[in-house]
C-alpha cells in the first residue's frame, strides 16, 4: 500500500480555482508538480503565482482531455495523479457538453495511467457530493455508501431539460461510477489504486487571476451572488432559502487531496469532504456579523438544511484534519473579493 510523501503529482487542469490550492499545498510540502492547462496561456498565471519554486513546478498542454491517450505523456514517471479537470458551469447547450468531458477525461487519464507509467502509486479523483446526494424534496444524511441515481435519471429523460444543476451533477456522477468500473478491470494489473475526494460545494479565498465577478469559478459565483442576494429587492425567501447542500473551503480541500497521497489506508475509498450544509441566507448571515452594511432583508434564524452528510470517515482516515467554519471561510473570502476589488461594488 503506497505512502506518497515525496516524489512528482501530475494535477490536471492546474489552472481552476482548486487545483491552484492543490498545487500551492503540494509544493509547500515539497512535492514536484506537473501541472496540466489546455493551452498554453492558461499556464501563464500559474508560472508567474509559483516562480519561487522553481522548476518544482512544470506546466504541460493537453488540449482535449477527452481523447483516448491526451495524458499518454503527461503520467511519465509521475508517482500519482489527481485529476481535477471537469467543467463547472451552467452554460451549456446541451448536456453532452457537461457529462463527455467529465466522464471522458476521466476515463483517459486512468486509460494512460494504465498504458504509461510503471512509477505511479496512486490516481485521485476529484469527485463531488453530487455523485451521492440527490436533488428530491426530502431530508437526507448521506454516507459513502449513496449513488446519485436521481439526477442520470432526470437527465436522461430531459437532457438539458431536466434543469443544468442535473447535468452537472449527472456529469460528476457518471464520471465517478465510470472510473470505479474501470478501475475495477484492470485492478491487480497496474501498479497503483484509486481514491476519490468528494467535497462540498467549494468556497474560499482565489489564488487565481479574477478582476471582475465575471472571472468567479461557479461556486464562488454562488457564493458571491448568495452574499449580495438581499441587496436584490427580486430576491425572495424561496431563493434564500433553496438549500445548497455541502460546503466546505477550498484549502481544507486541497489538504484532503495531499493527505489521500500520503494515507496508505483511503485506497479505494471514497471520502465525503463536507464542512456543513447551508442556504444561501447563512452566507449573509456569516457576512453581515463580519461587515454590518452587508443588508439582510431575511432574518438571522436559519434552520438547518434538510440535506445532510456523515463526514465521520473524513475524520477517522485523517486524524487531526479539522474543517474551517463557515465565519471563517466568509471573512478570508470577503477580504479577498475586497483586496481583488470586486467589494465593495
Ligand atoms: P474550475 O472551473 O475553476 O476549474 C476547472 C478546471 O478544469 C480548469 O482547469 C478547466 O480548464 C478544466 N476544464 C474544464 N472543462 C474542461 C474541458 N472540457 N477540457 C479540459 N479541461 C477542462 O473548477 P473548480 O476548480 O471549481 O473544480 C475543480 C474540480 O473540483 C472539478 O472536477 C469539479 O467538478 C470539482 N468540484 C468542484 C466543486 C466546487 O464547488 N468548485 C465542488 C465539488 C467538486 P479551463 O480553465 O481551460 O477551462
Amino acid at each position: 500500500m503506497p505512502t506518497i510523501s515525496s516524489g512528482k503529482i501530475l494535477v490536471s487542469g492546474a489552472n481552476g480555482f482548486v487545483s491552484l490550492w492543490v498545487v500551492e499545498y503540494l509544493l509547500k510540502k515539497g512535492y514536484s508538480v506537473r501541472g496540466t492547462v489546455r493551452s498554453a496561456n492558461k499556464g501563464k498565471h500559474l508560472r508567474e503565482l509559483f516562480k519561487s519554486h522553481g522548476d518544482k513546478l512544470e506546466i504541460v498542454e493537453v488540449a482535449d482531455i477527452s481523447k483516448e491517450g491526451a495524458f499518454d505523456k503527461a503520467v511519465e514517471g509521475v508517482d500519482a495523479v489527481l485529476h481535477l479537470a471537469s467543467p463547472f458551469t451552467d452554460k451549456v447547450s446541451s448536456a453532452e457538453e457537461l457529462i463527455r468531458p467529465a466522464v471522458d477525461g476521466t476515463v483517459s487519464i486512468l486509460k494512460s495511467a494504465k498504458k504509461n507509467s510503471t512509477t505511479l502509486k496512486r490516481v485521485v479523483i476529484t469527485s463531488s457530493m453530487a455523485s451521492v446526494m440527490d436533488l428530491h424534496p426530502v431530508p437526507s444524511n448521506f454516507t459513502e455508501a449513496d449513488w446519485n441515481t436521481h439526477s442520470p435519471a432526470e437527465v436522461k429523460k430531459s437532457g438539458l431539460g431536466a434543469g443544468p444543476i442535473h447535468v452537472y451533477l449527472t456529469s460528476k456522477t457518471l464520471a465517478e461510477k465510470a472510473a470505479w468500473d474501470y478501475y475495477n478491470s484492470i485492478k491487480g494489473t497496474v501498479s497503483w489504486d484509486l481514491v476519490a475526494i468528494l467535497p462540498g460545494m467549494i468556497f474560499g479565498p482565489m489564488l487565481g487571476a479574477v478582476n471582475s465577478p465575471d472571472d468567479l469559478n461557479y461556486s464562488m459565483g454562488v457564493f458571491f451572488k448568495s452574499l449580495l442576494s438581499s441587496t436584490s429587492e427580486a430576491t425572495t425567501q424561496e431563493v434564500v432559502f433553496t438549500p445548497l447542500g455541502g460546503w466546505v473551503d477550498v484549502r481544507d480541500v486541497a489538504e484532503s487531496h495531499v493527505l489521500a497521497l500520503s494515507t496508505a489506508e483511503v485506497k479505494d475509498e471514497r471520502i465525503l469532504i463536507v464542512a456543513g450544509s447551508i442556504f444561501p441566507q447563512n452566507i449573509v448571515v456569516e457576512g453581515q456579523k463580519i461587515k454590518p452594511e452587508i443588508p439582510n432583508r431575511f432574518g438571522s434564524e436559519v434552520p438547518a438544511s434538510p440535506k445532510q452528510f456523515d463526514v465521520s470517515k473524513s475524520k477517522k482516515v485523517f486524524p487531526g484534519f479539522t474543517y474551517k467554519t463557515l465565519h471563517q471561510t466568509t471573512a478570508d473570502c470577503i477580504q479577498d473579493f475586497v483586496s481583488k476589488k470586486l467589494w465593495p461594488l
